[in-house]
């Protein structure tokens, strides 16, 4: 695919018309009736502004109010309804809507400067022009805004050169602090050129090293920086911004032993396939974390000392973190398990990776060539883990059998009875559960 680029000839609304589904040009419509009503001026900006110039389509609506923000969103919940969450701290709401075909999220804050008092911290914030707001974002194709009027969209405000270099394809930061104050965005700059196609702009990559030599990026919360990786990881080919990342020596602050050979893109393709398959044979990629298995790519040449280490240094979720760390631990083990040729029963691949998440799974079939671990993998995803036995415990209670550890144990073996394809119906389960009550009560 090659970059996006503008078309000159088109006028700001005919794009948004294209972008914005209609239900959402609607609300759009309705805040700047609003805004207009409360005599407050509103602004659509970020990144939504530089995928409507791009024609692509983005359906966060990202607004900045020239006033009080938190007193603006009340407003916007008394006509759309929905819940706000205010986040007093930050002068920031977000209204979360549900009406038909344009359930979403609007995010609306009161225009802001920063000053960084000190690089790579939080900066403090106070109240703002908009020329401020953008004056403080990452790169200029980031730092456009459009006014909300009654009618839809106004004219578009771009004070930095954005729309110009969005046009040129270039990824250029706003002033020469930029990566000094927010190291961060050493990382946004190529996610946004490689997911674009743009390059980062000559001084702008001379801002990003010296930021880098000057250890920038060890100086910034870690957990700032988990966030632009999981971000990173989100892209649809993460590859190349890994591969950009190795380039510009940022994999080391990642871990000093991460390397990145170009042969895991092949593995990054194989795994888009496998979720592609999961999609649509178990259920919606949505309900697995994609990201932690283009994660577990970029972190493939580390061993479970050196991930543990990444993990702990990035304060990832309990939830997160056990699922990187179980594919370290326990990928070898099932690769010896399930690579095996011959026949193998059910519950013996359900015993092997019934205590796995699927996105460990999809990430060891990603490891393999295809045969019979992928096989096996995918039998257990497809069917054998929603085998269920119709008996339940209640049938054991009938038996008489005092309450305790063998219930589960008599449950846990009829189960694997019926895998392997040995308790067709209902009745053969409970002459199953009937032998091993008696066969084993004293
Ligand atoms: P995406 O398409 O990935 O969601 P986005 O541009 O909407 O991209 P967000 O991370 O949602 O990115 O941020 C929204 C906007 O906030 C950006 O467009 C940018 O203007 C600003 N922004 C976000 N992070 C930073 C940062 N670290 N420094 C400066 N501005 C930032």
């Amino acid at each position: 695919m090659g970059s996006p680029r503008l078309d000159e000839q088109m006028i700001l609304n005919d794009i948004t018309n294209k972008v914005l589904p209609a239900p959402l040009l609607r609300v759009v419509r309705l805040i700047g009736r609003e805004a207009s009503n409360a005599g407050i001026d509103v602004y659509l900006v970020g990144g939504i502004v530089r995928d409507m110039l791009l024609g692509r389509k983005n359906l966060d609506l990202d607004i900045v109010v020239e006033g009080n923000a938190l007193g603006f969103g009340h407003e916007l919940k008394s006509v759309f309804g929905g819940t706000l969450v205010e986040h007093k701290r930050f002068g920031t709401a977000s209204l979360f809507i549900s009406r038909p075909g344009s359930a979403g999220r609007i995010d609306i804050a009161a225009a802001r400067r920063e000053k960084y008092e000190k690089p790579a911290a939080l900066p403090a914030v106070e109240f703002a022009q908009l020329k401020d707001d953008l004056y403080r974002r990452d790169f200029t194709i980031n730092a456009m805004a459009v006014k909300i009027e009654p009618g839809g969209l106004g004219a578009l405000i771009d004070m930095f050169g954005g729309r110009d270099d969005l046009k040129k394809g270039f990824i250029r930061a706003l002033h020469d602090r930029s990566f000094i104050d927010d190291p961060t965005r050493i990382f946004r700059a190529v996610r946004f050129e490689q997911r674009f196609g743009f390059k980062i702009e000559l001084r702008t990559g001379y801002l990003i090293r010296d930021a880098a030599s000057r250890g920038m990026v060890r100086l910034t919360e870690a957990q700032r920086i988990r966030e632009e990786l999981i971000l990173i990881c989100r892209e649809e080919k993460p590859e190349k911004a890994v591969l950009r990342m190795r380039d510009l020596h940022e994999l080391v602050f990642i871990h000093k032993d991460l390397s990145f050979s170009g042969t895991l893109g092949r593995m990054f393709a194989v795994s888009r396939s496998l979720v592609k398959w999961y999609g649509v044979f178990i259920k919606s990629p949505a309900g697995i974390e994609v990201w932690i298995i283009n994660f577990l790519i970029m972190i493939d040449s580390l061993g479970v000392k050196e991930t543990r280490e990444v993990t702990d240094k990035f304060v990832f979720s309990n939830d997160d973190r056990n699922k990187i760390l179980s594919f370290k631990e326990n990928r070898d083990n099932v690769r010896r398990h399930l690579e095996r040729d011959g026949k193998m029963l059910p519950s013996e691949v359900c015993g092997v990776l019934r205590p796995l998440s699927d996105e460990v799974i999809l990430s060891i079939m990603a490891r393999s060539r295809p045969g019979v671990l992928r096989e096996r993998c995918r039998k257990y995803l497809r069917s054998y883990r929603d085998i269920k036995l119709k008996v339940t415990g209640d049938d054991l209670i009938k038996l008489g059998l005092p309450r305790g550890p063998r219930y589960r144990e008599i449950l846990k073996k009829a189960l694997s009875a019926k895998l392997d394809g040995k308790l067709p119906g209902k009745a053969d389960e409970l002459r199953y559960l009937e032998k091993n009550v008696t066969q084993n009560t004293p």
